[in-house]
């Protein structure tokens, strides 16, 4: 069984009063584009750090490609998994396509010289991110969603043989969003091994080809997108009343179910209803 599977995993940081993680199951397949989502401190980045073995699970077990994170070596792992990390760290003084080639360190010799298989690597997955234009920019200066797509164009440069991506279309504009969406779906149809944490609950039922949903640390509901995402696991989750309507197509994606969350009277009106039927 290769990709990302975990057991029982749970977690709590030090000083924290509740863990972060409780008895968290799942699997993440080869080849397949499995999508995390969940509430603001449902759990979703640090499930993430377990699953790269940056944290280590206090009960539970986490495994990537049929090992445990333990058993892997940090370079070995660097070389396997391509890692775009939720939000900024410290903007290096570096050009752009300097920060996409730290993709290929953990290819590079003992020389650490690269070579014209590190330069293409490079030049791929700037043009794939489409941040090609702005190669030599300081990547100090280029604008939250341009920074974005460079971070990914770094893991890619890495050819790695799977993914991990935290909120990785967060600042971008729909069509970025989009355009790296399509490739996920493109890396994880050529084998690639994707996982992504994300908000965007009705683009990851278009690409994702499994959800999990975390709450509370927990996992409320794993499967299929039409499996995870129903009106009354989502309501329940992230407790805003919604309707759940089927994609209208055109495209690949018609019938996937889309999340649409009411607003104004609609929304008071169910609220209102909800509490009368639950007797809370
Ligand atoms: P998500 O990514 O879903 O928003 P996180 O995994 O970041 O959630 O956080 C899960 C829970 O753990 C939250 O309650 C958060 O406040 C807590 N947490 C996250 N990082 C730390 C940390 N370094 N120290 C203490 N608590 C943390
Ligand atoms: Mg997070």
């Amino acid at each position: 069984m290769s990709g990302w599977r975990c057991d029982g995993v749970t977690f709590r940081y030090p000083e924290a009063e509740v863990n972060a993680l409780e008895g968290v199951s799942m699997e993440a397949p080869a080849g397949g584009c499995t999508a995390v989502l969940g509430p603001n401190g449902s759990g979703k980045s640090t499930l993430l750090r377990i699953l790269l073995g940056t944290l280590m699970a206090e009960a539970g077990t986490a495994e990537f490609d049929g090992r445990r994170l333990t058993a892997w070596s940090r370079p070995e792992l660097a070389r396997a998994v391509g890692v775009v990390p939720q939000g900024e760290e410290a903007a290096f003084p570096i050009a752009v396509r300097e920060l996409v080639a730290m993709g290929r360190y953990p290819h590079l010799g003992p020389w650490r010289r690269e070579g014209a298989a590190d330069r293409r690597a490079v030049e791929e997955a700037m043009r794939r991110c489409d941040v090609s234009d702005f190669a030599a920019r300081p990547v100090a200066t280029l604008s939250g969603g341009e920074r974005q797509r460079a971070r990914v164009a770094r893991a890619l440069a890495q050819e790695p043989r799977a993914l991990a991506l935290d909120e990785p279309t967060a600042a971008l504009d729909v069509s970025h969003e989009m355009a790296i969406w399509e490739l996920l779906r493109h890396l994880a149809r050529a084998g690639t091994t994707v996982l992504v944490v994300t908000h965007n609950l009705n683009l990851a039922a278009r690409y994702a080809d499994r959800l999990v949903l975390l709450h509370r640390g927990r996992v409320a509901a794993a499967g299929t997108p039409a499996q995870v995402l129903t009106r009354d696991t989502v309501e329940r989750v992230y407790g805003w009343p919604v309707r759940v309507v089927p994609h209208p197509g055109p495209g690949p994606d018609a019938g996937a179910p889309q999340v649409v969350p009411l607003a104004g009277e609609a929304c008071g009106t169910i609220q209102l209803r909800e509490e009368e039927g639950h007797a809370a």
